[in-house]
């Protein structure tokens, strides 16, 4: 059955007035959800020609509500919002910025030389340069002239995973293979390596994902 609601009553309310026809309530019943959006439920048995009357004589209780559920609802929005605006970085959330590649290599170049430092000094080598980069199949790499290069993207890795890349190529100065006695000196530098070769294999598709080019996909 179809209620024909006048002007008046579709002035009073943002969105219009759902009209529930229903056969088991006794009585009309107004409410408003959570995106503002009004819902009178009304007796089969009632006059519908009444509808309109109720929703009039209720304009300022609806126009409370709906501006009640509206803030509320933007709020869980900008909520959302907010976290759809982040990007990953070391185990934190961070502000997506325009140019979100940039924040990784900047980042990226710190925390490897940092770690990258720290492993040779107690390996006692050194490594003679750290570029950063984005290949395709592998996430970092050890030349045999001593030049050490790490994938961008291990930035939006937890820093065990970053920590253990860092690790693994500082090892390769040591053993140029992944020997037996290459995977001993892992376990000593970073006991927990595992774990993080596991996340690696499980998360890659989290870090070749770029949410903020069009299709997602890395094109270069
Ligand atoms: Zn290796």
């Amino acid at each position: 059955m179809a209620i024909k609601l006048n002007q008046r009553v579709l002035e009073c309310a943002m969105q219009k007035p759902r009209i529930r026809i229903s056969t088991r309530a006794r009585r009309w019943r107004l409410s408003v959800d959570a995106q503002g959006g009004v819902e009178l439920c009304w007796p089969a048995g009632l006059n519908p020609a009444l509808a309109d009357e109720v929703l009039w004589a209720h304009r300022a209780w609806i126009a409370r509500h709906q501006r009640r559920q509206c803030a509320h609802f933007e709020q869980v929005r900008a909520a959302y919002d907010a976290r759809l605006r982040q990007l990953p970085l070391l185990g934190e959330w961070v502000a997506l910025t325009d140019r979100p590649e940039a924040l990784y290599r900047h980042h990226a170049q710190l925390f490897f030389a940092q770690w990258c430092d720290r492993f040779c000094q107690q390996l006692q080598v050194r490594y003679r340069r750290i570029t950063i980069r984005d290949p395709k199949t592998r996430w970092g790499s050890c030349s045999v002239r001593g030049n050490l290069s790490f994938s961008w993207r291990l930035m939006k890795a937890p820093v065990f995973v970053a920590r253990y890349v860092a690790a693994h190529e500082c090892g390769h100065l040591v053993h140029p293979n992944h020997s037996s006695r290459f995977w001993a000196l892992m376990a000593e530098l970073t006991p927990d390596y595992p774990r993080a070769q596991q996340w690696l294999k499980e998360q890659a598709a989290f870090l070749h994902y770029d949410p903020w080019r069009d299709d997602g996909r890395d094109d270069g």
